[in-house]
């Protein structure tokens, strides 16, 4: 039987004018649900002086008030809520990662619209209902390990419902179960297939055929290095809790960037600096627009995420937007002496030269200057080099990164298995100057 190429393909492969007229029908209906329902948003509108009467279209998006991180967090815990609680039927959660949490709401409809995007991500990973989706986000407020469980439902595939950790329990489930979908953080996946590796199999003994990653940042680097280990194809899935969670875009068959869902979102980019919209193909902060989302609906919120869109025609048929790996955001950017780095920057030129994934930054202050140290984990083939090659190939690497970042790192190689591996979401960074401010 030929395999399934879309989960619906009528909206994924919608001509663009039909697309952005169901949008404009869309946006004018959830503006006035907002207006009637979030007097907090309500409230963002008036001071702007716009009214649902002036949107008639995504033609005048750009009227609308943007929404912030620090808009949901005032409203903690249930100030966005835009349907009554007889309507509600879960709460999820953000991980935290950059402060108080947000506590996002669902209908029915809106975890049935969330599972759907999740089963467009599986399918276009090549999976259908033969396959056997390991899941291995976390499970509970996270909304990893939800999101793909439903939308696994939805495809029709085996599901294990793993959760994060334990590893030795998720390889044994993997072989015993054949699974061939893994759905974890990149982070994640990387350490299973450590793992793996160094229990004696090579990636012809593993069933997995395919890898649906995402969460946090990782890079092509990092993609190339987990589809080696485990010998598959490695997508990347984007989302955040505040539009529903995992889903939002998701790579297909292409590799090359990935598809929001823009039935049910509409993305701008933005200058973060001053809030114009951009032209498509230029680099600034991701803007999102919820079209059908009934009990926590966002209009305009600025995720802090870095990225560029992209229309161009895709192989697989699909209409939608593209975006790029969003590389960070806007505040996981580190300003070290002066200069901006990003974590991801660092990672690329590790695996570049040959090293692991595993590495740790520490940023501290020492007479009035930033120190700025890189730990790295060696690898078990170059562990067994002496003092004088580990010594010349820190300060390779150190050059390495200075060319690509301008600024050079102290790099400290230290032995395999010294950097804490992560089961979720990874955390690189330790800044220390936050402290002695
Ligand atoms: P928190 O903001 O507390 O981490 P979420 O768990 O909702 O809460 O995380 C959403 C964020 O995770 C996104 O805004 C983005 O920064 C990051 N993210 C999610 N998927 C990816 C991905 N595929 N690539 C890069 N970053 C991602
Ligand atoms: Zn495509």
């Amino acid at each position: 039987m030929e395999k399934r190429k879309y989960y619906q393909e009528e909206i994924e492969t919608m001509p663009l004018e039909q697309l952005q007229k169901l949008q404009s029908e869309k946006l004018v209906k959830q503006v006035k649900h907002v207006y009637e329902n979030l007097p907090y948003y309500r409230g963002l509108m008036e001071k702007k002086g716009v009214t649902p009467d002036d949107i008639h279209g995504i033609e005048d998006l750009y009227k609308l008030p943007f929404i912030e991180k620090s808009d949901l967090r005032e409203c903690y815990p249930d100030g966005m809520r835009a349907m009554p609680l007889s309507e509600c039927v879960r709460i999820q959660s953000t991980s935290g990662t950059t402060g108080k949490r947000v506590i996002a709401y669902y209908t029915q409809q809106d975890i049935d619209l969330w599972e759907d995007c999740c089963a467009r991500a599986i399918i276009a990973a090549g999976a259908d209902k033969e396959d056997v989706v390991q899941v291995s986000y976390g499970y509970g407020l996270f909304t990893g390990g939800p999101g793909l469980n439903g939308g696994s439902h939805k495809v029709g595939s085996l599901t294990l419902p793993m959760s994060s950790g334990n590893t030795e329990r998720q390889l044994q489930f993997m072989l015993d179960m054949k699974a061939t979908v893994l759905c974890c953080t990149p982070s994640y996946a990387a350490y299973l297939g450590e793992s793996l590796k160094e229990q004696g199999y090579t990636p012809d003994q593993i069933p997995l055929k395919a890898g649906i990653f995402g969460a946090e940042p990782w890079t092509q680097e990092m993609r190339r290095s987990i589809e080696q280990t485990l010998g598959i194809k490695a997508y990347d899935i984007y989302g955040l809790t505040e539009l529903s969670g995992p889903g939002v875009s998701f790579e297909c068959s292409e590799q090359n960037g990935m598809h929001i869902n823009e039935d049910h979102f509409i993305a701008e980019i933005i200058n973060p600096d001053t809030g114009e919209v951009l032209p498509e193909g230029e680099k600034g902060e991701l803007v999102f627009t919820a079209l059908d989302k009934q009990a926590f609906p966002v209009l305009r919120y600025r995720t802090r995420d870095i990225c560029v869109l992209s229309r161009k025609k895709c192989s697989c048929g699909r209409t939608h937007i593209r975006m790029a790996k969003p590389m960070g955001r806007s505040d996981d950017m580190m300003i070290i002496r002066g200069v901006n780095v990003f974590p991801s920057q660092i990672e690329a030129v590790l695996l570049a030269e040959g090293f692991s994934e595993n590495y740790l930054i520490k940023l501290g202050r020492e007479n009035n200057s930033d120190t700025f140290d890189v730990y790295v984990e060696l690898r078990p083939e170059q562990f067994d080099d002496s003092v004088k090659n580990i010594t010349a190939m820190e300060k390779s690497l150190a050059g390495a990164m200075r060319n690509m970042i301008g600024i050079g790192p102290a790099v400290h190689l230290v032995p395999p298995k010294t950097i804490q591996r992560s089961e979720g979401k990874a955390k690189r960074v330790i800044d220390e100057r936050k402290l002695h401010d």
